[in-house]
């Protein structure tokens, strides 16, 4: 047993998925302990009302704050190499979807990536997931989708399955070679959905465990709704459940197409238009919301207060790749959604806890504080999660624990 004592506040997150106004009604308790049984939280109170088992180890919060562990629910964190001369090119007034259209965006990153062993990719992506640790993740969704032939493309997955084992964040893999159309078939993209969706791909992806999720990205610069709609249906023969980036550029439906399919998430959604909303709502889809992109970009934000008011449960994630959201820390997002999309901290907490688990299908097991559920738990060096997201880009998180384990520590 371990024994976290002497908490200033902690923050009660039911589990997920989380609705609309519940968001922001969040339970604390001030003056707080919580007790760990293994790798389940097995009991949380008052501290007055603690009664220590005998052998019990203590974790002192210091008058910290003690929330769930953070989980990034949408990232690309595998890649080769960095992007910044693009960077430079949208400062100087060329937008995304122009790069793109010029031969750039996704496609410098898979040359990079298919220039690289498995071995590289996972050498190139540890120290990425160590950072986000010290920040506070504890669980990271990682998408293929810069390999755009099926060899790299699960290169790429095969790399995420490989770190898995390497270090204490768990990890979630998504196959996204509907990323776009790779050069070779340019003007083609049939011809590239016939190979990546391939039965014996697909099946192999299945077998190995690579994936749990398949994600297409739906834009004018990639694949249209009926293409879209295509990969979905093939990779959920196979037990993968669809997710979707939808709305991101242009509004051609593709939101109303994630609520069709009963996606298990539809992420971005700056252009979602009334329509778009009410068929998440209707099919129970987490509308996952990546503002540190459009901050990246300096374009505008998705409608959270629309969306939240319409009861829908929202996630907020990094996006974290080396394109459109070079953001790799889950905190300053969330600081981000306060201030840019205006979002109270409450309801940004639960949006990178509960409801990203809901966005990973992990809600019975992860992003909340009740008996029972993983103890994935943060103990801040301040002492309310308001006060955290208020100090924009500091880290604040001083332990981290994964599944009742402490894997983090500022202090050592
Ligand atoms: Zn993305």
């Amino acid at each position: 047993m371990l024994a976290i004592r002497n908490i200033a506040e902690l923050l009660v997150v039911p589990p997920g998925p989380v609705q609309g106004s519940s968001m922001r009604t969040l339970e604390r308790i001030c003056d707080a302990a919580l007790l760990v049984d293994g790798e389940r939280i097995a009991w949380f109170g008052s501290e007055s009302s603690l009664v220590t088992p005998p052998e019990c180890e203590c974790l002192d919060a210091g008058r910290g704050c003690v929330l769930p562990g953070l989980i990034d629910c949408h990232t690309h964190a595998v890649f080769a190499s960095t992007r910044e001369g693009e960077f430079v090119q949208r400062l100087e007034g060329k937008s995304y979807a122009e790069i793109a259209e010029a031969g750039g965006g996704i496609r410098n990153s898979v040359e990079a990536v298919r220039a690289s062993t498995c071995q590289q990719l996972v050498d190139h992506t540890l120290p990425r997931l160590e950072r986000m640790l010290r920040g506070g993740v504890t669980t990271v969704e990682i998408k293929s989708g810069y390999g755009l032939s099926v060899e790299a493309e699960l290169k790429m997955l095969q790399a995420v399955k490989e770190l898995k084992a390497l270090q204490p964040l768990e990890l979630v893999g998504t196959y996204l070679a509907a990323h776009t159309t790779p050069r070779e078939f340019a003007d083609r993209p049939d011809a590239y959905l016939d190979t990546v969706l391939d039965d014996t791909v697909l099946a192999r992806i299945r077998d190995e465990g690579l994936a749990e999720f398949c994600d297409v990205f739906c834009e004018r610069t990639a694949f249209d709704i009926e293409q879209s709609r295509r990969v979905m249906s093939a990779a959920a023969r196979f037990g993968m459940a669809p997710k979707l980036h939808a709305d991101q550029i242009r509004q051609m439906g593709a939101t109303r197409l994630a609520g069709e399919v009963g996606a298990i998430s539809a992420d971005h959604l700056e252009t979602v238009d009334e329509g778009g909303i009410a068929a998440l709502k209707a099919a129970g889809t987490v509308a996952v919301l990546l503002p540190g992109c459009s901050f990246f970009l300096g374009v505008g934000q998705a409608p959270a207060r629309r969306i939240i008011d319409a009861d829908l449960p929202v996630a907020v994630a990094t996006d974290y790749n080396p394109g459109s959201s070079m953001v790799e820390s889950l905190p300053l997002v969330m600081s981000i959604a306060c201030t840019q999309m205006k979002m109270t901290p409450a309801e940004v907490v639960v949006a990178a806890t509960a409801n990203a688990a809901a966005a990973l299908g992990r809600q019975d097991r992860l992003g909340a504080i009740e008996v029972g559920m993983q103890a994935d738990l943060l103990v801040l060096d301040v002492p309310s999660h308001e006060r955290w997201l208020y100090e924009v880009g500091r880290n604040c998180v001083r332990t981290v624990l994964k599944a009742g384990k402490v894997v983090g520590n500022a202090q050592i």
